[in-house]
């Protein structure tokens, strides 16, 4: 699915568009592959510049923007448009002053932040709109989340947290949690659990009703919580930490969001 612009199409547009410029003096025209289009260009300090997006959707890319990143994600194909369509709110729980659970100085709120920075890079490179309640440590209501996502249109909510367990010093895997009154709520928290289960080959904790939780109570889209792992188990707190592990729970997240958005559920 992922593919890189062929070089001869830029190649092809680079000329076209110097030919024009060299040879007009009122304007510039951006002629794409031997075809006239309306692309406007901007002409600063002698470097003339083409929009990005104009082009590459020219070209048939569907592109999204991430302005927390300031990264301009271009991908190829029907499905790509199709999943262009979806904005999905990806959650770090905690955040600021609330750290969540801690383990051997490692806090919940970071390792959440990193795993779902991970995820959204998988999903953006899909196509995917993707809008993070926070993208540092700041403290961040529990009502101010959801409300994100309803200010955004999102069509999906995915809460990220990782777990403690005082009862199972041996407690290891992963679980989700979904509101009792959203059936698209479940089958999103048993996708994704399936998802997370498989990438990272992580034991099964389980899927469960929350009506406790504010962020699936108050979300106005299906939403799910996932709890990623035991941070009260050393050897998951190990895990949880590594770069690899993170990636590979991110991949499993982003795997569940897409196959839920696909249909395949
Ligand atoms: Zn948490």
């Amino acid at each position: 699915m992922r593919r890189l612009i062929p070089l001869f199409l830029l190649t092809a547009l680079l000329l076209a568009l110097t030919a024009q410029v060299a040879g007009s003096r009122a304007g510039v025209s951006v002629v794409l592959n031997g075809q006239d289009t309306a692309i406007p260009a901007y002409t600063e300090d002698g470097r003339t510049m083409v929009p990005l997006r104009d082009i590459a959707e020219a070209l048939g890319f569907t592109v999204v923007w991430d302005e927390d990143t300031r990264t301009a994600y271009l991908s190829d194909g029907a499905e790509a448009a199709a999943l262009s369509a979806y904005t999905v709110v990806l959650d770090p729980g905690h955040g600021g002053s609330a750290t969540g659970a801690e383990y051997q100085g490692v806090r919940e709120s970071a390792l959440n932040l990193s795993i779902a920075q991970k995820a959204a890079a998988v999903l953006r490179r899909e196509g995917v709109a993707v809008v993070m309640t926070r993208t540092g440590d700041s403290d961040l209501s529990l009502y101010a989340r959801t409300d994100l996502a309803r200010r955004r249109s999102a069509d999906l909510f995915v809460s990220i947290h990782c777990n403690v367990s005082t009862a199972n010093p041996d407690a290891m895997g992963v679980y989700t949690a979904y509101h009792p009154d959203s059936a698209e709520g479940r089958a999103l928290a048993d996708t994704l659990r399936g998802a997370v289960m498989a990438a990272a080959d992580a034991p099964d904790m389980g899927v469960e009703e929350r009506p406790d939780l504010a962020v699936l109570r108050t979300a106005a889209m299906p939403a799910a919580l996932v709890e990623c792992g035991f941070m009260s188990t050393p050897a998951e707190l190990a895990l949880l930490c590594s770069e690899d592990y993170q990636q590979r729970i991110a991949q499993g997240i982003a795997d569940g969001v897409l196959t839920y958005l696909r249909g395949e559920k």
